[in-house]
């Protein structure tokens, strides 16, 4: 009897275990700590294919091709996936790389930086921190007063224009 009791028990907690892992999977957007997490699917939906193509698998827009590369307006620019503030044009620099490039990020705490050993280089990968959006790179041969420059991807950004 108690075996059977027991067995039971076990059954409900791995049926309700089952249905938990459904629930997540199910779930339009996850927030844990902060952070904005969706499925492939929706990104898709959400981004147009080159925006996807290089926030969510690491891609790199042509040099030269994106539209905030010469963009010298007043205003800051935020994540195109989860509108989390990046970069100000305060400190947008002209690189001649044919990307827009950045001595800093608006915060600290808006990006996080990862290893990126692919292309047979070593590279340091800088990502959105509220999704994990990949932006671009950081070097260490940027102008003062950081001597650092965020290579970063316009398609993994929008502008917006001071008032
Ligand atoms: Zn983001």
């Amino acid at each position: 009897m108690t075996k059977v009791l027991l067995f039971s028990v076990l059954l409900i907690m791995i049926v309700c275990c089952v249905v938990q892992n459904d629930d997540v999977e199910v779930a339009v957007e996850v927030t844990k700590g902060g952070k904005v997490v969706k499925s492939d699917k929706e990104w898709k939906e959400q981004l147009s294919k080159m925006q996807y193509k290089v926030t969510r698998k690491k891609g790199t827009e042509r040099a030269f091709s994106g539209e905030y590369n010469k963009c010298y307006d007043k205003g800051d620019y935020h994540c195109i996936c989860c509108d989390a503030k990046l970069f100000s044009s305060d400190a947008k620099f002209d690189s001649g790389t044919g990307w827009p490039s950045y001595f800093q990020p608006y915060s600290k705490e808006a990006i996080t930086e990862a290893a990126d050993n692919s292309l047979f280089a070593k590279r340091v990968e800088v990502l959105c921190s509220k999704c994990d959006a990949h932006l671009g790179h950081v070097f260490n041969d940027g102008p003062a007063p950081t001597g650092l420059r965020y290579c970063i991807n316009s398609v993994s950004l929008n502008f917006y224009k001071s008032k």
